[in-house]
């Protein structure tokens, strides 16, 4: 008898142990997944930040830090690791997203996807994340007044970061936002524009003036950076350039953005298109977020060098090294050295061309 007590006392332990492993398990899992509370907003925007350019969100700091024609800069944009953007609908209360909005989301999202390293992912754990919700019955002010817009913050903030969105019937309206949150801002606002477009401040209210701001002279654009000329690195076809009667305050014409003439004239009725990504869209998204064994080597690099399309390699023999077997190594024009002996298959891609590999 003591021995089957005994057994069965070890049993009981036993079975005592595996309960509690798997509630121990269980509580973990939940602690992982658990779901982080919805922010606190108002007007779709959480406290502490602001819009400019109309979708742009940005801290309240934005202008302090510096001043008033500042940008975070290609630089400071963070991009989100290895292309993946943890996501989460808003399915609460006058926020919730449809199911069919939730499609019409996902359609947007492939869209980015079939062009560059991008995937967007249904959060689990990430810290970092975007919530999109719905934002047709937004109020602001006081008296509170109807505020629906469209909006994202431009790359990723850390933490949980709002996008949204208004117009889902518009599908190339909703990759605009989420062209933002993968660290885009709007071509209009570079530094070079004055050459492409004029504003006509006569139909814009003078408080929305700001959103036509020429943003600092750090080169957002990688378009521009990847050495074409800015005449054909300009993109009056972005996606992410706003239409001629954007802040138009009365009827439009007169329009509130001209293209400057010659040779830009054409455009005119263009510019603000939200029916496909351009080509140099697709092209710039596929370099930021790169292949995984796609390399990149420029010999004017200054930073520190990561081989990334943002930060390339200086040196020949560090790109070559250092590009996966079979991958590509994109090399800007210029003479390098590049004697050696090598024994990995790679494609060596000089796309502007002007490349010279010597001693
Ligand atoms: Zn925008």
């Amino acid at each position: 008898m003591r021995y089957i007590l005994s057994h069965l006392y070890v049993a009981i332990s036993l079975l005592l142990f595996v309960v509690i492993m798997l509630w121990l398990g269980t509580t973990q899992s939940f602690a992982q997944d658990e779901t982080p509370e919805l922010l606190e907003l108002e007007g779709g925007i959480p406290a502490g930040f602001m819009v400019i350019e109309g979708d742009i969100i940005v801290p309240e700091s934005f202008f302090e830090q510096n001043g008033e024609s500042s940008r975070g800069g290609f630089g400071d944009t963070q991009f989100w690791p290895n292309g993946a953007v943890p996501f989460r609908f808003d399915t609460t209360g006058n926020d919730a997203v449809s199911q069919a909005n939730q499609n019409a989301m996902q359609s947007a999202m492939g869209d980015l996807e079939a062009v560059a390293n991008v995937t967007f992912v249904p959060r689990t754990s990430q810290t970092n994340f975007i919530t999109i919700r719905n934002s047709t019955n937004d109020m602001c002010g006081s008296p509170p007044e109807p505020c629906p817009r469209n909006s994202s913050a431009v790359g990723m903030v850390g933490g949980d970061q709002i996008v949204n969105i208004v117009s889902w019937n518009t599908n190339f309206v909703m990759v605009h936002e989420l062209m933002h949150a993968l660290g885009f801002w709007h071509e209009q606002s570079r530094p070079d524009r004055d050459h492409y477009i004029e504003i006509n401040p006569d139909n814009i209210d003078p408080d929305n003036l700001h959103n036509f701001q020429i943003r600092s002279a750090v080169d957002v654009y990688p378009k521009r950076d990847y050495g074409l000329s800015d005449a054909d690195t300009y993109d009056f076809d972005s996606v992410m350039h706003y239409g001629q009667c954007a802040f138009a305050v009365s009827a439009c014409p007169p329009n509130t953005t001209i293209t400057v003439s010659p040779p830009n004239q054409a455009w005119q009725n263009q510019i603000g298109q939200r029916v496909r990504l351009s080509d140099l869209d697709s092209l710039t998204v596929s370099l930021l977020y790169r292949q995984p064994n796609w390399r990149f080597v420029d010999r004017t690099n200054t930073g520190s060098q990561n081989g990334s399309f943002s930060d390339p390699y200086r040196i020949f023999s560090d790109g070559t090294t250092h590009t996966p077997t079979g991958g590509t190594l994109f090399i800007q024009p210029g003479n390098y050295y590049a004697v050696g002996t090598y024994n990995k298959e790679l494609i060596l891609d000089a796309p502007l061309g002007n490349v010279v590999l010597g001693n």
